[in-house]
């Protein structure tokens, strides 16, 4: 009896590289090794206390229940007037969702829709978790990659051939995990034209890191003329709120399939804790002071450690203008020594870091690009001046 008798789809997944690098962090840590893990993408920051207040406050009340399978009345209306007052979306309360995390929305959305041949076009670098999941759900993702030299940014040109009469859904994160990088309202149109002219072909637009933006405002795919019907908005507390651990992330999108993704919930989950929504529903009404607040701190961290990362002789990078995330490329290193070992693709880079510079970062390989890391500086500045500096001496070694 072995691993040989799980199941096909099963041996076929990967495991999430950021959160097994998180691990690896924590297991040397723990064995009293000083090691800096800019390895996973989650706020350091907690929670703030009106949230958990209003947590409290629910339990006290009575929120110990399931709800109904969607979600709290009280939590869906307030995410319809989030979506308005943010994203100029109009959405009624039978065209959203609540779910565990925006994790378990994309997993609802892909085992709604997908089907064996169905392709699924994913921005490439993407988050570790679009393609292991389309796969799971018996998709074929379809990687459509967009390099530095282009801000990571998919061009509608790209798009029209890469589409053919198998894709059915094209999913991105904006701005993006593990890029940074983020789609203008004018970019997200021409991505749009290119979208109408195909038939029953859907988006799944991740915009987890919309507050986490240092230019004001995003703009959101689904708010474009004629898109609403093919958009499936997803956001959630995670990012915006520091709200990880609640496990709480919505959907919006038409209600046919919402319906479809309720079904599915309702057989797996039952649905997202209760009193969890209905602290959400506080979080999303009140006015954003704190949440801006987090923003400017990852702004000052991603001007420290832009800065620091031009000193390294070899390293490329954009300048994020979102999320927490940098993406540098480093193909100039492979080949490169330090006499005693030779640095061959990202994977053995990023050991480097580690066993070199205590330094946990995650291969650009998990992301769909094995030319770069990536490196979350949701950490303190003591942190990620130290992790630079140590980062700086140990690829300054290799020549
Ligand atoms: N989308 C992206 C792009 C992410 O980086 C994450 C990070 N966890 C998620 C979705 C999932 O978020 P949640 O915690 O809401 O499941
Ligand atoms: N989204 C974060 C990351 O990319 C958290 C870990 C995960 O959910 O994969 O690191």
């Amino acid at each position: 009896m072995s691993r040989h008798l799980l199941s096909r789809k099963l041996q076929n997944m990967s495991e999430s590289a950021t959160i097994k690098m998180a691990q690896k962090a924590r297991e040397l840590k723990a064995k009293g090794i000083d090691v800096i893990s800019l390895s996973l993408g989650e706020p350091d920051f907690d929670t703030p206390d009106f949230i958990k207040d209003a947590a409290i406050q629910a339990l006290k009340d009575g929120y110990t229940k399931y709800t109904p399978v969607p979600g709290l009345p009280v939590l869906k209306e307030a995410i319809a007037q989030k979506l308005k007052r943010d994203n100029g979306l109009d959405h009624e309360l039978n065209e959203i969702m609540v779910s565990n995390g925006a994790k378990q929305c994309i997993a609802n959305i892909c085992l709604s829709l997908l089907d064996e041949d169905d392709e699924v076009i994913i921005f490439t670098p993407y988050w570790v978790s679009y393609f292991e999941i389309v796969k799971f759900c018996g998709g074929k993702p379809v990687p459509l990659y967009a390099g530095i030299d282009q801000d990571f940014k998919v061009r509608p040109e790209q798009l029209e051939d890469v589409i053919n009469e198998h894709t059915k859904l094209i999913i991105f994160s904006s701005p993006s995990n593990p890029t940074g990088s983020l789609y203008s309202k004018e970019e997200l149109e021409a991505l749009s034209q290119v979208i109408l002219n195909h038939d029953n072909l859907f988006v799944l637009a991740d915009e987890i890191y919309e507050y986490i933006n240092f230019i004001g405002k995003t703009a959101s795919i689904g708010a474009v003329s004629g898109m609403k019907e093919r958009t499936l908005t997803v956001n959630g507390m995670s990012k915006g709120f520091a709200m990880t651990g609640w496990r709480l992330g919505y959907v919006a999108g038409p209600s046919w399939i919402i319906d479809s993704c309720a079904k599915v919930q309702g057989q797996f989950t039952s649905g997202a804790n209760a009193f969890g929504q209905v602290a959400a529903a506080h979080a999303l009404r009140a006015p954003l002071d704190e949440t801006f607040a987090m923003r400017d701190e990852f702004k000052k961290r991603r001007d420290l450690v832009k800065n620091a990362l031009d000193q390294i002789d070899g390293l490329n990078t954009n300048n994020p203008e979102g999320a927490f995330y940098f993406f540098p490329e480093i193909s100039s290193f492979f080949g490169r020594s330090n006499g005693k070992r030779v640095i061959h693709d990202a994977d053995e880079f990023v050991d480097v870091l580690l066993d070199e510079a205590n330094v946990a970062v995650v291969t650009g390989t998990a992301f769909g690009d094995p030319n770069s890391f990536r490196l979350s500086y949701a950490a303190s500045e003591e942190q990620l001046e130290s992790a630079t500096e140590r980062m700086q001496n140990v690829l300054g070694s290799y020549k």
